[in-house]
């Protein structure tokens, strides 16, 4: 059963639950019994998202060709 963190807007007090998906937008009440919570993003990484690596090459314009040797000529 998945993880949701919900934050309580009353005492600020961070709570997760464990409950089916069909629930994770219900509402819910924090340990101290407030009504006030918002649903935070999910802690719960189902697939997930690699991270994209950042590249930095950089380095000077490498020629080639003929042309540098003057066969071209
Ligand atoms: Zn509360």
């Amino acid at each position: 059963m998945p993880r949701y963190e919900y934050r309580c807007r009353e005492c600020g007090d961070d709570f997760e639950l464990s409950r089916p998906m069909a629930e994770a937008s219900a509402p819910a009440s924090c340990p101290y019994g407030h009504d006030d919570t918002v649903k935070l993003l999910s802690t719960v990484s189902v697939g997930g998202a690699a991270p994209a690596p950042a590249g930095g090459a950089g380095g000077g314009g490498a020629g080639g060709g003929c042309c540098g040797g003057g066969c071209c000529g």
